[in-house]
């Protein structure tokens, strides 16, 4: 049976990609409190206004 150590030297892997956290892509807004969307401009452009009320919240639909 072939051993590890036969095919030679250890060759490192790496994730293919970072995982991806949801939170990651939201920030918390200092006038209205609410989490903003980073990838979602609207809201971004929302919460950029001086006085804003909060957004009603929205379930985003992915597939
Ligand atoms: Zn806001």
């Amino acid at each position: 049976m072939t051993k590890p150590s036969d095919l030679g030297p250890p060759i490192k892997g790496k994730p293919h990609e970072p995982p991806s956290d949801e939170g990651d892509h939201f920030y918390k807004c200092d006038i209205s409190g609410q989490p903003v969307d980073m990838r979602d401009l609207r809201q971004v452009i929302w919460h950029e206004q001086p006085t804003h009320e909060r957004l009603k919240p929205q379930v985003v639909k992915r597939s």
